[in-house]
């Protein structure tokens, strides 16, 4: 392929971009896991990683895809033929619960639509019925990042309280951790589970599980066989900043400076940047006149936006259409959506133009593609982060053609 110039526009939920003082951080020499300098930086970011997930509780990390990370929650608490029950709410809670089915656990598997989050009430209907308390954990996605719906966490804790049903809570907050509010001890999570190339802008290669007191209890008792992934291992290893097996230093280099960046702007300027992208986008997909994907507006994502096309359209040509003409990668449909959605990630290291220079991609490879929207959608995107960056009003200058004048005049829009 010859040379593109200018920068790829690498805007799919995951993978993100990483900023330059993170990839500055990947390139240092390589330390000696076993030596004092190592201690120091396993010491720090095992306890930094804690502000992120919002405990004070052990965070393990893993050299590993935050798939990984799935199976240890589960090798770690659950013995063989234990019930788990889950919620569908796309692609990844489909991937999660075959890890469950591969394990051995017998899974429930509530059905859901993909394009709405978690149904509590449903969970906690669920939880009731099992009266000789036969489901030890439930499972379920924060921010479904195949459907860009993102689900309540504190609701489904409030359905197993309401229940009265020990069950463990475990969450895959793997596209939200760093990019959405979330709160491990407040919420009552058991077993949160992330990775490093979504909201922590790290390149991929490091998977997290975040533990209460009750999931290390049960870890006690799982029968489970698990090596690798094993908590007590790690916890061990953990005490003097060390880990049983090499771990990966460079991205724990890296990691420690991505939490700094984190902290340096502000984990609630963070969020709040990632719920004005993710409104200004579906301002953007509102006006060209397609379908979110998400249908429920108080579950969408800040983080991602998927979006269907027309019925004869083809997502994944869309894409290649845009990748060739404007070298901008966007997500593609996964699963049962595959071909129907593309996906628009505002996720990690990026900032208004970003999303501008994102949305300008897709509108113009709409009408490459010959699918039929109203054109101005990048306008409406525009409108809203100056109105909500400058704080000002929605309102601008009208363009009048007969009275130039008129430009100084202010009306609404
Ligand atoms: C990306 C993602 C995963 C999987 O992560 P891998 O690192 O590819 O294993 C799991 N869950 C969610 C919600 C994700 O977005």
């Amino acid at each position: 392929m010859p040379y593109q110039p200018g920068r790829h526009f690498l805007q799919v939920p995951g993978p993100t971009n990483s900023p330059v003082a993170v990839l500055q951080a990947l390139a240092l020499p390589t330390i000696d896991h076993r030596g004092p300098e190592f201690a120091r930086l396993g010491r720090e970011v095992l306890d930094a990683i804690k502000s992120i997930f919002r405990t004070t509780q052990p965070v393990i990390i893993y050299s590993s895809s935050a798939t990984g990370a799935w199976e240890a929650a589960l090798v770690n608490t659950l013995s063989p033929g234990d019930r788990v029950l889950m919620y569908e709410t796309g692609q990844f809670s489909a991937l999660w619960q075959r890890v469950a089915q591969r394990l051995g656990l017998q899974v429930d598997y509530l059905p859901g639509d993909w394009r709405s989050g978690v149904d509590a009430a449903a969970i906690g209907a669920r939880l009731a019925e099992d009266r000789e308390q036969r489901i030890k954990a439930v499972a379920v996605v924060h921010n479904e990042t195949a459907t860009g719906v993102l689900s309540g966490v504190a609701a489904v804790r409030a359905a197993i309280d309401a229940a009265h049903h020990p069950a463990l809570l475990m969450v895959d907050a793997v596209s939200s951790l760093g990019s959405v509010d979330y709160r491990h001890d407040d919420w009552g999570v058991d077993v949160t589970i992330s990775g490093s190339q979504k909201g922590l802008m790290l390149p991929p290669g490091l998977a997290f599980t975040a533990i209460s007191g009750k999931a290390l209890a049960a870890n006690r008792s799982a029968r489970l066989p698990r090596s690798y992934w094993d908590w007590q291992d790690m916890l061990g290893s953990n005490e003097g900043g060390y880990f049983p097996y090499t771990p990966n230093t460079n991205l724990l280099q890296a990691l420690r400076v991505a939490i700094q960046l984190l902290h340096e702007e502000g984990l609630e300027q963070v969020f709040a940047r990632h719920r004005r992208a993710g409104e200004a986008t579906r301002r953007c997909v509102q006006h060209w006149g397609l379908d979110l994907q998400c249908r429920v507006p108080a579950e969408y994502s800040p983080v991602v936006t998927a979006v269907r096309v027309p019925e004869g359209h083809s997502a994944d040509q869309l894409r290649s259409m845009i990748l060739t003409a404007s070298n901008l990668s966007l997500g593609a449909g996964l699963g049962k959506v595959a071909d129907k959605v593309f996906r628009i990630g505002h996720i990690g290291d990026f900032h208004d133009l970003i999303v501008i220079g994102t949305l300008a991609g897709v509108e113009m490879g709409l009408k490459t593609a010959h699918i039929a929207y109203r054109p101005g959608g990048v306008q409406a995107a525009m409108d809203h982060l100056q109105q909500v960056a400058s704080g000002l009003s929605a309102r601008r200058p009208v363009w009048n053609e007969a009275d130039p004048d008129a430009l100084r005049s202010t009306a609404a829009v």
